[in-house]
Order: structure tokens, then C-alpha cells, then sequence
């Protein structure tokens, strides 16, 4: 059976542990990033961990591939040290701004420019921005289809793959025919963990960095000027809850709730 070609999207997200220092611009409305570190999100890992099944089970090649700025090679390493075999940043300043389809464009033309793919991974949404749309729009740009929500994937033949996918009451399988655009779940696996070996096969890895020049896109579909979205407003949600302990035997804390909540009118009067 022939190896197969296979392109693993990851995005560049804020780490998890310093979320809090993350601040919204009120001028720009554009989320404040500086000086917080970035990893490879749990989901993209996810995403990974099913192509490097796949290329054990069947042979090929993976590669990593993210749109950011630079400073991004760190979550393609981590990719590689993984197990990825290359990878690829698309980063330049006419990408900056760019919305999920701009985003997707850019994507799609790098993944053209390695000359396609076979499967193309995603997570299924990101950490951050969590719209669960570059996937989708990546297929579109590709003209090639896509299944989102996966969280069960298996070879069947040389050409196509069954995919179980989440939908709200239970789940559908679907087989479908290579290429194809997969957005995984991140429970469909268990990532597995660096090991000291890669950061050996790290050091003889490639990470080529494409400009738009590079890839000759066109500029009217990159960055902001290419994004048919503007953010028009974002609000930080201030809480304004107050908290209070109650204490006592159970019974004596559910009696003092079903009161407080009554004088609040949550509950109607006994
Ligand atoms: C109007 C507008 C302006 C924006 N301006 C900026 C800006 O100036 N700077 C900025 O940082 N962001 C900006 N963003 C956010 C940016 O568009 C999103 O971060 C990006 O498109 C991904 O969207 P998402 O997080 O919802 O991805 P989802 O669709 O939820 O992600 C699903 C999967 O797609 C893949 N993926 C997503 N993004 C990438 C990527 N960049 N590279 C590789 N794979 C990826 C990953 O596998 C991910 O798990 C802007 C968004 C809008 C709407």
C-alpha cells in the first residue's frame, strides 16, 4: 500500500498556566500576548498523535505546519520531538490580523505548496479561539472534503478512512475517500510523551519558514485586508457574584440555603 502524505495543523496557543496574566488591548480589542509563553495546544497534540499512528501503521511522512508569528519554530520543534518528520511556519507581517479565513487561505496555499496532502489533521477547535472554523475552511479552500468532531479514525482500504464522529445524541461513521480534511477530538488518543530520543531526531529536522512571497499568495486574501470579519466590540466580563461559606452540620447549611435563596427570590416561598 502506498505511504501516506500527511499534514498536521497546529496553532500556536497561550500556555495553559499563564492564562491569567492575558489581557485584553481596550484600544485595539486585540488580546495582549506579550512576554506569555506559547505550547502546542493539548488538542493539536491530539491531532499529531493520530497521523504518527497512522504513518506507523501504514508508513509516510507528517508534517507539522502552523500560520504565526516568529518565535513559532518552538511549537514545530516540539511537534518534530514528537515524532513529526518536518516542519513548516508560514510567517510574515502581511499574514498579521488575519481572521479564521484568511487564516485558512494561507494555510491551504502552504499546504499546496508542499505539493497537498493526503490527510490534513486539525484539532477540532483551538484552545483560544475555539471557532472549530480553520478546518472546515481549509477543505474549502482545498476543495476537498472534510469530517469534523472525530474522535475514532481507522484505515479501511488504500484510499479511505472511517471516521466516527460526535454529533449531539451519539455518534456517526462515515468512510471517505483520501484526500480529506480530519478535525479531531482530543479524546480520541492518549498523546504520547517526548522522549530523549526526540531530541536526538530533532537536531536533523527541517523547519522551513515561507513568506507570502514565498508562496506567491494572493495579498487580498491574506492578513487583515484578506479577513471578511472585523471584531466590532469585546467586553472582559467582570463578575460581580460575591461568595459565601455557610457552615454547620448538612442539614443545617440546606436549611440556610433554601432561606438565602427564598430571600432572593430564586425559589418561591414555602
Ligand atoms: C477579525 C479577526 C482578526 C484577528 N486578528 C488577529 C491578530 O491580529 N492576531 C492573532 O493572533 N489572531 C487574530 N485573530 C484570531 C485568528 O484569526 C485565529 O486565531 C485563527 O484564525 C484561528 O482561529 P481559531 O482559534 O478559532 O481556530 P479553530 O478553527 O478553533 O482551530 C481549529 C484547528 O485549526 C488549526 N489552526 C488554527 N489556527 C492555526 C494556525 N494559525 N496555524 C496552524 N493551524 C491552525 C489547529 O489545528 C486548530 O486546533 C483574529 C480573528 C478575527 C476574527
Amino acid at each position: 500500500m502506498k505511504p501516506l502524505n500527511m499534514v498536521v495543523c497546529i496553532k500556536p496557543v497561550p500556555d495553559e498556566r499563564f492564562w491569567d496574566k492575558i489581557r485584553l488591548d481596550p484600544k485595539t480589542g486585540t488580546l495582549r500576548r506579550k512576554g506569555i509563553p506559547i505550547e502546542l495546544g493539548s488538542v493539536e497534540k491530539s491531532a499529531l498523535e493520530a497521523a504518527l499512528r497512522i504513518r506507523e501503521a501504514r508508513g509516510g511522512k507528517v508534517t507539522v505546519m502552523s500560520m504565526g508569528p516568529p518565535g513559532t519554530e518552538e511549537i514545530l520543534e516540539w511537534g518534530i520531538v514528537l515524532g513529526a518528520d518536518e516542519g513548516v511556519l508560514l510567517s510574515d507581517i502581511a499574514f498579521a490580523g488575519a481572521d479564521t479565513w484568511a487564516t485558512a487561505y494561507a494555510l491551504a496555499e502552504g499546504i499546496k505548496k508542499l505539493g497537498g496532502a493526503d490527510l490534513i489533521f486539525f484539532g477540532n477547535e483551538s484552545l483560544d479561539g475555539s471557532t472549530g472554523q480553520v478546518g472546515p475552511q481549509v477543505a474549502e479552500f482545498l476543495d476537498i472534503p472534510h469530517v469534523t468532531h472525530v474522535s475514532e479514525l481507522d484505515l479501511v482500504a488504500e484510499d479511505t478512512v472511517r471516521a466516527k464522529f460526535h454529533i449531539e445524541f451519539g455518534f456517526i461513521d462515515v468512510e471517505v475517500k483520501m484526500p480529506v480534511v480530519l478535525a479531531v477530538e482530543k479524546e480520541i488518543n492518549e498523546p504520547r510523551v517526548p522522549s530523549i530520543w526526540g531530541a536526538v531526531w530533532v537536531q536533523d529536522r527541517r523547519i522551513d519558514c515561507w513568506t507570502a512571497d514565498d508562496m506567491g499568495v494572493d495579498k487580498s486574501k491574506i492578513g487583515l485586508l484578506g479577513s471578511p470579519t472585523r471584531v466590532s466590540d469585546v467586553k472582559t466580563i467582570e463578575l460581580k457574584r460575591k461568595g459565601e461559606m455557610l457552615s454547620g452540620e448538612p442539614s443545617d447549611i440546606a436549611k440556610q440555603l433554601f432561606q438565602k435563596l427564598r430571600a432572593e427570590k430564586v425559589l418561591p416561598e414555602a
